[in-house]
């Protein structure tokens, strides 16, 4: 597979390389409605028993908002990357105000103990409300949602037993444990004033704020370090939750964990050598497969390790200085966004890329293939993404009347053309009708939505509703 044949030259000319990759990288219309017939008989399975491979966890969050939601809450956002704190005020008929700080997070966080990681939530929170808002204890708790984005097996809204970490996190001795109880631990030795009323997820968290400002969502789903979506489900079509006796047309809303589909047996996805090397080094091999061909977090990584195998072939940078080139996770996906973006004749920002922060000087035609790559990788991520989405539309029916997706994310709000590929690809899978489904950017999820969520909890508990 690896080799194309040449008549005589031993070495590859940059035009061979590329075909190479074309083939390797692209997903034709035809393997792409096989991935989604896969990919929905997987959804279902999720739906019917706990434990597997695709989780579909019901988040316990009951139905659309009303619209009608309003007052203060807290929303604390730990997500891939930061830890936000916000207040939200609702102001009812899709209405909102948000005043909110970031703190980054180190990659030592990300590894020290699970309890410890919570206490650091629980400080910045404490020091927003203290310090930000001027508030004490004196003013009484104010309710919070907790979006913490990770698989969490629910079993009512205020408890989750964290699945396992994805996104790269690997803090200790939390995987299995409820991350709510653990939290409502940290907020009472911090002494924050500060009451934990749902545990969510960032895509549940996008589903009800969007809907919450556009009935017609249907969908959320969120492209950023990780991937994943959230739908509504009837409860009677989630034979899991039978034992609980909802009403057949109560809705519930779906954490699908779709990132997890074909994990460890990996039968559906066309994964490439360098999928591969992404999985088995990282510290979840086998895990997060769909995740790791699509997510913000790994689209660089894919870059330069074919660019990795280029040097080691001597077909690329002969007589360079490549070792920063040669680091893992040293080519961020957002050098992929900058390079898709150049239009310059000369490709002027691919050269600041390449000389700028890996020190190697690069010709206008090495240049024009690493943004044609660059446009394979972002193009593929987008087309196995559409896959997802087609999934969910096609389990619901939602093709002919058509929904609108809330999508959220890094790679979505930022990578050039990812919104209009997953678009061309629906079309790809469904024909013409593709076009009634429709992403757009969403309403901040992880705040608002959490804060949506946060109320609708309170409303349904005043009125005695678990
Ligand atoms: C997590 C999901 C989350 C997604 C997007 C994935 O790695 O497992 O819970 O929704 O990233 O943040
Ligand atoms: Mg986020």
């Amino acid at each position: 597979q690896d080799d194309v044949h040449l008549p005589h030259a031993e070495k590859k000319t940059i035009a061979d390389h590329l075909r190479k990759y074309e083939s390797l990288l692209t997903l034709t219309p035809q393997r792409m409605r096989m991935i989604v017939h896969a990919f929905e008989d997987t959804l279902d399975i999720g739906l019917q028993k706990d434990g597997q491979i695709v989780p579909m966890i019901p988040t316990f969050v009951f139905g659309w908002p009303s619209g009608k939601e309003v007052g203060e809450y807290l929303a604390l956002d730990l997500g891939g990357t930061n830890l936000r704190v916000c207040l939200v005020t609702l102001q009812g008929q899709g209405k909102f105000q948000v005043t909110q700080t970031k703190y980054r997070l180190t990659e030592e966080q990300k590894q020290d103990e699970g309890q410890k990681l919570l206490d650091f939530c629980a400080e910045c929170l404490d020091s927003f409300i203290r310090d930000t808002l001027g508030r004490t204890e004196e003013d009484g708790l104010l309710p919070l949602g907790f979006t913490f984005s990770y698989p969490c097996s629910q079993d009512k809204i205020d408890h989750g037993v964290l699945i396992r970490w994805t996104k790269g996190f690997g803090a200790p001795n939390i995987e299995g444990r409820d991350v709510a109880a653990m939290f409502m631990d940290s907020l009472k030795r911090f002494n924050v004033p500060a009451e934990l009323t749902a545990l969510i997820n960032d895509t549940t968290g996008t589903l009800i704020a969007s809907n919450y400002v556009d009935p017609h969502t249907k969908i959320a789903v969120i492209f950023g370090t990780g991937c994943n979506a959230a739908y509504m489900e009837n409860a009677g079509h989630i034979p899991k939750i039978d034992s609980i006796g909802l009403p057949k047309d109560q809705g519930m809303a779906i954490n699908c964990e779709w990132g997890a589909f074909d994990s460890f047996d990996h039968q559906h996805l066309p994964r490439t050598k360098y999928d591969i090397i992404i999985d088995e080094s990282s510290n979840k091999p086998g895990e997060q497969s769909f995740e790791k061909m699509i997510a913000g977090l790994y689209l660089g990584e894919i870059f330069r390790l074919i660019i990795c195998e280029l040097i080691d072939a001597g077909d690329l940078f002969l007589g360079q200085n490549t070792y920063k080139l040669e680091k893992a996770y040293a080519f961020d996906t957002a050098f992929l966004s900058l390079m898709e973006s150049d239009i310059t004749d000369e490709l002027l920002t691919v050269i600041g890329v390449f000389t700028h922060f890996f020190g190697v000087e690069t010709t206008l035609e090495e240049r024009q293939f690493f943004k044609k790559l660059a446009v394979l990788i972002g193009t593929r991520s987008a087309r196995l993404s559409a896959c997802g989405i087609a999934a969910i539309v096609s389990k619901k029916g939602y093709l002919d009347e058509g929904c609108a997706v809330g999508a959220d994310g890094s790679l979505y709000n930022k990578y050039p053309n990812f919104a209009n590929r997953v678009h061309a690809a629906l079309v790809d899978i469904f024909g013409e009708k593709g076009k009634n489904i429709v992403t757009h950017h969403a309403e901040d999820g992880s705040g608002v939505g959490s804060a949506i969520i946060a109320a609708m909890t309170k409303a349904r508990k005043d009125e005695g509703y678990f």
